[in-house]
């Protein structure tokens, strides 16, 4: 089976584009970090790409190499940020996969002994939750 053709309308291309707005936290010619707005754990953070890529099926090699690097140093700014012990990536490909958005993205998730993630709810978090989670982690990848 074929990876589908990717949608230029995908919600996060247009937070790439400047047409919706994020929480931002860190931002290259490679990538773009932003608060996940329905989050599993306090300072969850997604990287995604500039190039225009579906998921990890379709995005170049050399792409996704220049991509790592920046998941690599957000993951260690929102440890830091977030006084985190570990760090729990997750990265979902076609809805089979569990993807729901389609522009590849990686998840960042704090995590600390004893604190499981929260269940997804489809609730989206307050401004007034996100907004100090946000400085916090910009702060830390300045
Ligand atoms: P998935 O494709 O399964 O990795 O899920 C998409 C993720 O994007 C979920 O964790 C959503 O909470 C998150 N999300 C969806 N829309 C936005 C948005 N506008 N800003 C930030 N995060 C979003």
């Amino acid at each position: 089976m074929t990876t589908p053709a990717y949608d230029p309308n995908n919600i996060f291309a247009k937070i790439l584009r400047g047409e919706m707005p994020c929480y931002k936290v860190f931002e290259d010619d490679v990538a773009l970090a932003f608060m996940d707005i329905m989050p599993r754990a306090d300072g969850h953070v997604l990287v995604i790409p500039k190039v225009p890529a579906r998921n990890i099926l379709d995005i170049g090699a050399n792409d996704l190499g220049d991509l790592m690097a920046r998941v690599q140093k957000v993951a260690h700014g929102v440890k830091q940020a977030m006084g985190a012990e570990g760090i729990t990536l997750q990265q979902f490909n076609e809805s089979a996969g569990g993807q729901v958005v389609f522009h590849l993205h990686f998840h960042i998730l704090p995590r600390t002994t004893g604190i499981s993630l929260k269940p997804h709810t489809g609730a989206m978090e307050k401004p007034e939750v996100l907004k100090p989670l946000q400085a916090k982690i910009a702060a830390a990848l300045a």
